[in-house]
């Protein structure tokens, strides 16, 4: 029998994470282990939505490409917290070192295991093949005070973190680069609440990827943000005494000794580019390239037959790309080589467009024209910060016709999933390729190619789509999604995507599937009328006769959420117990430690003396971590399983209930002081929010809900931030809705103005319901009525005018939800049935889980992440 060889991957980025998924998918783990060393303290997560971490409502959890952190393969072991400091070429071995904290548990089961080697070990590893996947980090550029508190770089979670706590008592920021990443970063410090300014040395933005004329573009929509961008200026001191006080600067092309001028910061965040992690490589004379890099073949292989490197640390044939599409390419190309496959890594597509500032630019082929014989196409509307070229060549073919090279589309990119796939497949454009840009042209029918690339991350043709759809079985957009990997890493193409799957579909006639699950044909809508109409109340009688196999994770919440919205049942009946996702499970939100954090409901934040005195009591008597919520709550973090029903009886006791922060549900009404105390207040804000949130509290609904009352228009409860908010008038209330926080702000609209207390808690009551109903699952207020057909006018027709004459059905639905009422906890814990869910081991009920453990910051408990390594796994 052959020897099975070990591979040895150091880093475990998007790319290391990339090549074992492949090596697993392949079949490379038939006759190879797979040992991964990662020095952070998770495993690999979406850095390329880095900046979606402030506002994902799951944090780390919600970006991870591994939940759970334990490939399904026990041949691939995930080490995590472990820094590879050394290879020995000649024996074949790396040495690791895993600091104290990296403790080892299997991720399925929670038993802790021995550790390999000492805490804090020094250990060494044999490897047949080794992989480098170092990645790359930020280059900070040698400026005098770049050391000093306040100053970070924008790469990992841990980075986000330190710059949101700094954030929290700063009141503006600076960042330095005016590239992709910087302008990511200012958007950040915006939403982080910062006066936030762009120092970019070049003398437009993004100055790699636009010209002058789409850079000119793009500082006014950034300056529209609130973001104050300052272009051709040199970063002279960071300045203050141990911490940053501001930032001083030059213009560039000035001597020194020039005037300078000082923005004022305390945050400053560096994102002057990145510089290969290849030290590992260059101390084991592995050759690098001259601006860095792993210098490697085709193969990604270096000039030592055993290691080979991929991702941002390495240079095929001397370029080093720093994107995750020509990461992931290499990777798939490693995993063939191993196999023995003809797979070469000959260069990559570094189209590019803008995330999140909520700006459209893009950027993609040779957008400089450098291509002989290239033509630019340009339409400008400086009114509208419009901005578009095309690079086109004549084509080859001779024939007058042309081919497009490139492109470069500001403040409006809509076309750019139509037009960068036909960069790489050279189809003769229309006669008039104007059309592509000018404003009308919008929907211009490219008839693109089967082999164009639909998705460059991951290397996913129109004609892979097609396939999936047609041969494959896919039936929707998550169908295709998961079947190809199309639209999974930046998902600029999920556009495209669509189009193509509902193209499909309409040109073989079929309906396009939106339903809920593989299970279910049926919309969520529908299913709640069936639900309705039939009174069903048991999953399996719905799964039975309406969909088909056993349900999933999304359709049985999603279920779960409908039932309890049409019965008012207790969610941990029998019948809809094992249904629920782990939050509701356990009426608490689940941390990252394992433990729970407990909410009690304090209705429009108004509470006790007496009442905040047992929250104290209950947190010090447990050991529990308190935080003061931006909802007007306490959060008590901590909690183990077992504990949940002691500090319930306690709290339930001092007459608190469930506050619902595990559940799609209502969270909080949140109140200003109102007429009450506060001397602009011309309505009883408090008394209307405690009266609402009673109203509302265990209403499941499609996703969270959150409300808000404020007393006048100076709007202190940000009531328009939120799902429905109510703003006092001198004649009543003006009703508003579809707001949220979170990663995609939505302001509430105006619904209805200076309606009595009766009328708009009748409107509230159906706006509600309506969007209970009729909602797509997770669906926000401010998305469904975006997607609702006639938008909010639809909704004001429905609520206000009754056109539908559903109101006084809604509001009896309404009426049945506040009647039924009754507080999750207390009733769990009358139900000893229902208790017994509650302990951390079956056959060990009262020991608690070992694997839990906190350390002390500023006098409270902090979690502990236990790294994760699987049983059973290989030496
Ligand atoms: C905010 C942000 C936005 C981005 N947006 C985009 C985008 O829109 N499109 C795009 O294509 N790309 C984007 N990128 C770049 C993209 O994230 C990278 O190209 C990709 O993550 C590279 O993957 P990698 O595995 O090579 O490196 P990484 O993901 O950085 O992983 C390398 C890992 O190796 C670990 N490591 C390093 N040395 C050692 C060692 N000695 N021992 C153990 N572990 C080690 C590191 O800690 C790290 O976890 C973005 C990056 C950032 C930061
Ligand atoms: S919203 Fe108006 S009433 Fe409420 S606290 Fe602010 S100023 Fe006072």
């Amino acid at each position: 029998m052959t020897k099975r060889q070990r591979i040895v991957v150091v880093g475990h980025g998007m790319v290391g994470h990339r090549f074992a998924q492949a090596a697993v998918e392949r079949g490379l783990t038939e006759t190879h282990d797979v040992v991964v060393f990662g020095e952070e303290p998770r495993a690999a997560y979406d850095r390329v939505g880095l900046t979606s971490w402030f506002g994902h409502p799951d944090g780390a959890e919600g970006l991870s490409l591994l939940p759970g952190g334990v490939y399904d393969d026990p041949r691939v072991r995930l080490v995590l917290d472990s820094v590879v400091t050394e290879i020995d070429r000649a024996a074949r071995t790396v040495t690791v070192v895993s600091p104290p904290s990296a403790g080892s548990r299997d991720g399925r089961q929670g038993a802790l295991l021995d550790q390999r080697g000492e805490p804090g070990a020094v250990t060494v590893h044999d490897y047949d093949v080794l992989v480098l996947a170092t990645g790359a980090a930020p280059f900070v550029p040698p400026v005098e005070g770049r050391g000093k508190d306040g100053c970070f770089v924008y790469r990992t979670i841990e980075d986000l973190e330190a710059i949101k706590a700094a954030s929290e008592t700063a009141t503006s920021g600076v960042v330095i680069g005016g590239g992709l990443l910087g302008l990511e970063a200012a958007n950040a410090l915006v939403q982080l609440g910062l006066d936030t300014h762009v120092v970019e040395m070049a003398p437009r933005l993004m100055p790699v990827q636009l010209d002058d004329a789409a850079g000119v573009t793009l500082v006014r929509h950034v300056e529209k943000l609130g973001v104050k961008v300052h272009t051709a200026v040199l970063t002279e001191e960071i300045e203050g005494d141990s911490s940053v006080t501001g930032l001083r600067m030059r213009q560039a092309g000035t001597e020194e000794g020039a005037p300078t001028e000082v923005v004022e910061a305390q945050v400053v965040v560096f994102s002057a580019g990145i510089r290969p992690r290849d030290a590992l490589a260059r101390e084991c004379d592995l050759e690098t390239a001259a601006r860095g890099g792993v210098l490697v073949d085709e193969q990604c292989r270096t000039a030592d037959p055993h290691v080979f490197a991929i991702g941002e640390c390495a240079a095929p044939g001397g370029t080093m790309y720093g994107l995750v599409a020509p990461g992931y390419a290499m990777a798939e190309v490693v995993v063939d080589a191993l196999l023995d496959g003809p797979g070469t890594f000959t260069g990559a597509d570094m189209s590019t467009k803008l995330k999140l500032l909520g700006v459209d630019v893009a950027s993609f082929g040779d957008a400089f024209a450098t291509t002989d014989g290239a033509l630019e196409l340009t339409y400008a509307d400086a009114v509208s910060g419009v901005y578009k070229k095309l690079v086109v060549a004549e084509s080859e073919a001779g024939d007058g016709s042309f081919r497009l090279l490139g492109g470069i589309l500001v403040g409006d990119a809509s076309a750019y999933g139509t037009l960068r796939p036909m960069v790489s497949s050279g189809l003769a454009l229309p006669d008039n390729p104007e059309q592509l840009i000018l404003p009308a042209s919008s929907g211009v029918q490219l008839g693109m190619p089967d082999e164009a690339q639909v998705c460059s991350c991951n290397d996913v043709t129109k004609a892979d789509i097609l396939h999936a759809v047609a041969e494959q079985g896919c039936e929707s957009v998550a169908d295709v999604k998961q079947c190809t990997r199309a639209g999974t890493t930046c998902g600029s193409c999920v556009p495209t995507v669509k189009n193509l799957v509902e193209e499909h579909f309409a040109s073989v006639g079929k309906v396009v599937d939106k339903g809920l699950c593989e299970h279910f044909r049926l919309t969520r809508q529908e299913l709640f009328d069936v639900v309705a109409v039939h009174g069903y109340r048991r999953f399996d009688d719905i799964v039975e006769a309406h969909g088909t196999g056993r349900g999933c994770d999304v359709c049985k919440p999603a279920i779960a959420s409908i039932l309890a919205s049409q019965t008012s049942t207790h969610i941990l009946e029998p019948v809809t117990a094992e249904l629920q996702d782990t939050n509701d499970k356990y009426l608490g939100n689940i941390q990252r430690n394992g433990t729970y954090s407990v909410v009690p409901r304090i209705p429009g934040g108004e509470i006790t003396p007496e009442k905040l005195i047992v929250i104290g009591e209950v947190a010090r008597d447990y050991g529990l971590y308190t935080k003061i919520t931006g909802g007007q709550r306490i959060d008590l973090f901590g909690a183990r399983m077992e504990q949940l029903p002691a500090i319930w009886k306690r709290l339930v006791d001092a007459g608190f209930e469930s506050g619902h922060a595990y559940g799609k549900s209502l969270r909080t009404v949140k109140s200003c002081v109102g007429s009450t105390w506060c001397r602009f207040g011309v309505q009883d804000s408090v008394g209307l929010a405690i009266a609402l949130e009673l109203r509302y509290r265990g209403l499941r609904s499609p996703h969270k809900l959150k409300g808000g009352v404020s007393g006048c228009a100076r709007e202190c409860a940000e009531a328009r931030g939120k799902d429905f908010g109510v703003i006092a008038t001198e004649k009543g209330w003006n009703l508003y809705v579809g707001g949220n926080g979170g990663a995609t702000p939505a302001h509430a609209r105006l619904l209805a103005g200076d309606l009595d207390t009766e009328t708009l808690v009748s409107y509230l009551d159906r706006f509600l319901m309506y969007y209970v109903r009729t909602a797509d699952r997770l669906q926000r207020t401010s998305t469904w009525i975006e997607q609702l057909e006639g938008g909010l006018e639809r909704v004001r027709e429905v609520v206000v005018d009754d056109s539908l004459g559903l109101g006084a059905e809604l509001e009896a639905e309404m009426a049945r939800h506040v009647g039924g009422y009754a507080d999750e906890w207390a009733a769990t814990l009358a139900d000893p049935a229902k208790l017994e869910r509650f302990v951390s081991f079956v056959n060990a009920p009262d020991t608690p889980d070992p694997t839990i453990a906190f350390t002390t910051e500023r006098d409270q408990i902090q979690p502990i992440a236990p790294a994760l390594i699987p049983v059973g796994a290989p030496a």
